[in-house]
């Protein structure tokens, strides 16, 4: 591996060192603004020591020490966000996670959030050298370990049992300076769970978490939770009350909690609710790429798609644990998936009309079964598109929304002066079809160049990684 990015620096002119940072203008290009769904036309855009240093109107003049890149008839948007993310599955796996890092660059994602999983401090060691400029990649936001119960089913978290269990934690965490916090709910006790979120809340981080169905959406609203992370949980917002009550009171078990919430949903009270989190500033990241893919697990076999030619034989083994768990359905309950699926994702109006925010991410990674790093964001758009956002609302959820969880909004997402010069220069207009973020002419990172020949030769050199896997298939 070390052997295969000092190659790429070679091939892609030692750009990801950070040294060699170019002096650049995008000329005469359309420039995209999601925030108002318009284009600024006929712009040359100067970027210089990583940061877009000015837009003007486009003039015919070669600039003097600003290398051209022609723009003309070409669409510039910020890099994309895919906001959840898993690096995992082992230290026997690390060569393969660290594989994804330029697979996800050549797909135009300029930024990952990592929400958590079993490799920490590799996940940690990458952040800074990426930073550095010293691997090929995104930047990476990480929550480092999450938080979680005593004897949980995850492997990797900080459990804690109690409130000193708690205060370590978030010692813990601080000493190893994550971007978030992580929390889910599998062996986490209602009360500990509020806990966490506030005591996260109060040193400053912002908060993402699976929810204890014990619990409701106002609960956590008011603990201070950030994001809710998967839809699902939108879903029994409709029924909120009920379905916490009857959980806590051990009436119901877990796999039982969609399916009530289906049959019961009642739309005014998920929209009052949904409202309610709006105005407390909790945000939902739908992941329905994930949603989607595992409720078909029946009717589409992915195990032929081409994509997989970039993922390490020991990642794609980790695909067969969801496939193994769903494999045991019968009938009646593929189709409550399918149902619950479409329920879920077509609740994406009602919550534009709450005005939640909405984050786009995938949760791409190992386990999550064919949920692609890179591809997944593109798709996770479309998903989001076809379920009623407008193209710029589904930009501005992966570009925009993305760096504002991390208050940096005024570092990235705009293709403004002052702005990081992580840009995708496109063949087609996003505005008018999501689709067209695929067609992908250039990619640019803190200010380094990639072109399509470059971007197709990074992911040669990632597909030659995959196959090199040390791992033998899992076939069933
Ligand atoms: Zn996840």
């Amino acid at each position: 591996m070390k052997g295969l990015f000092a190659l790429l620096f070679i091939l892609v002119g030692m750009t990801a060192q950070g040294q060699q940072k170019g002096n650049w203008v995008v000329s005469n290009v359309n420039v995209v603004d999601i925030e108002n769904d318009s284009l600024l036309t006929a712009k040359d855009v100067f970027i210089k020591g990583g940061t877009i240093l000015s837009i003007v109107p486009h003039k015919n003049t070669k600039y003097k020490s600003f290398a051209i890149v022609d723009g003309t008839g070409k669409y510039l948007i910020p890099g994309l966000w895919d906001n959840h993310v898993h690096f995992g599955g082992g230290d026997s796996l690390l060569e393969e996670n660290k594989n994804l890092l330029p697979l996800y660059l050549a797909h135009g994602i300029t930024a990952v959030r990592d929400a958590a999983a079993d490799i920490s401090p590799a996940v940690l060691q990458w952040r800074k050298e990426l930073s550095e400029g010293k691997l090929l990649g995104p930047r990476l936001f990480t929550s480092g370990p999450k938080i979680e119960g005593i004897n949980s089913i995850w492997i990797g978290d900080i459990e804690i049992g109690d409130e000193a269990g708690l205060e370590k934690a978030i010692d813990s965490l601080k000493k190893l300076e994550v971007d978030f916090i992580k929390i889910t709910d599998n062996t986490l006790k209602p009360d500990l769970y509020l806990k966490a979120v506030q005591l996260a809340r109060a040193n400053n981080w912002p908060v993402s978490g699976h929810i204890p169905y014990a619990l409701t959406m106002k609960q956590v609203a008011d603990a201070g939770l950030t994001t809710i992370e998967h839809m699902g949980y939108l879903l029994k917002a409709g029924a909120d009350d009920v379905i916490s009550n009857l959980y806590s009171k051990g009436f119901l078990q877990g796999r039982e909690v969609m399916p009530l919430a289906l049959a019961v949903f009642d739309t005014a009270k998920a929209l009052a609710t949904y409202r309610y989190l709006a105005s407390k500033g909790t945000g939902i990241v739908p992941t329905l790429l994930i949603s989607s893919i595992t409720s078909n697990f029946d009717n589409t076999n992915h195990w032929n798609d081409s994509y997989l030619k970039y993922l390490g034989t020991g990642l794609k083994n980790t695909y067969w644990w969801r496939i193994k768990r769903a494999a045991g359905d019968n009938a009646d309950a593929i189709e409550m998936r399918h149902r619950v699926f479409e329920a879920t994702a077509s609740l994406i109006p009602l919550v534009v009309q709450s005005g939640m925010t909405i984050i786009a991410g995938t949760d791409a990674g190992y386990l999550n079964s064919f949920v692609y790093p890179g591809l997944g964001l593109h798709l996770e758009l479309e998903l989001l598109v076809k379920y009623g956002l407008t193209p710029a609302q589904a930009l501005k959820a992966s570009i925009l929304n993305g760096p504002a969880y991390f208050k940096l909004s005024n570092k990235y997402g705009k293709v403004e002066a002052g702005f990081a010069a992580d840009l995708l220069l496109l063949d087609e207009n996003p505005l008018k079809n999501i689709s067209a973020t695929q067609k992908i002419h250039a990619v640019m990172k803190s200010g380094n160049l990639f072109s399509r020949q470059q971007l197709d030769q990074i992911l040669n050199e990632v597909q030659i990684a995959a196959t090199n896997s040390k791992f033998k298939p899992i076939t069933q």
